[in-house]
């Protein structure tokens, strides 16, 4: 059934362009951007709202059983809401930034939100990017990518979002953690966009997608 869908996996750390390069892709492909990331920023934003300490899993977990997601496409992409609001721009915040990783480390919430994910190749041909995409998500998926860049290069891209976001810390708790750590998945094609603009990280994407057998 889901079978019949396709699926890219992009993974790779904070602000490696991965986003970017998945949106630009899911546009030239025809197929729904699928931002895993919101997702466990969602669940934080509102565990944090609830006054909930994303290191308390027990209370994460209590809380999560009570919250209803829906996770849904608006114009080829993804969203999400959680108790019947729309979560945008809020996810972006320092704070879902500095806890985010915390959360996503329990595997409760994990489980709750790859089910989501994976519901979404039910009905769709996606483009899905995040940390776990290859390796868990989607590892049957031939179409695997890892999008890199460096440290500072990261950085860099996030300051000049006017975002606050302690990059190094959030990549060494999401590559150490025991459930779907953020790893190269065997089989992805690396592509190391420090030295490259847009343009051309999606072409060396393209190409990349074509040498894995995409026609
Ligand atoms: O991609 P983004 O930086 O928005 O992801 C936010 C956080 O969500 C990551 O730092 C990570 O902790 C978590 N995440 C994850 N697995 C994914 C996507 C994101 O654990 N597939």
């Amino acid at each position: 059934m889901s079978d019949q869908h396709r699926a890219v996996a992009i993974d790779g750390p904070a602000a490696s362009g991965k986003s970017t390069v998945a949106k630009r892709l899911s546009k030239s492909l025809g197929m729904v951007m699928v931002n895993s990331g919101a997702m466990y920023r969602a669940v934080t934003w509102q565990i944090l709202q609830e006054g909930v300490e994303p290191a308390d899993s027990e209370a994460v977990i209590a809380a999560l059983r009570k919250m209803e997601i829906v996770c849904g496409v608006d114009d080829g992409f993804s969203d999400i809401r959680i108790n019947g609001r729309l979560l945008t721009e809020e996810l972006r915040s320092e704070e879902v930034n500095n806890s985010v990783s915390k959360v996503a480390a329990i595997p409760e919430v994990r489980n709750r939100l790859v089910a989501m994910q994976r519901a979404y190749r039910a009905s769709n041909d996606v483009v899905m990017e995040g940390r776990d995409i290859g390796s868990v998500v989607f590892p049957e998926t031939p179409f695997k990518l890892y999008i890199d860049a460096s440290e500072e290069v990261r950085r860099a891209r996030r300051a000049g979002d006017g975002e606050a976001d302690a990059v190094a810390a959030r990549d060494a708790q999401d590559s150490q953690r025991k459930t779907a750590p953020l790893k190269i998945s065997e089989g992805a094609i690396v592509i190391d966009s420090s030295e490259m603009g847009i343009d051309e990280v999606v072409e060396a994407a393209h190409r990349a997608l074509i040498s894995l057998g995409w026609e």
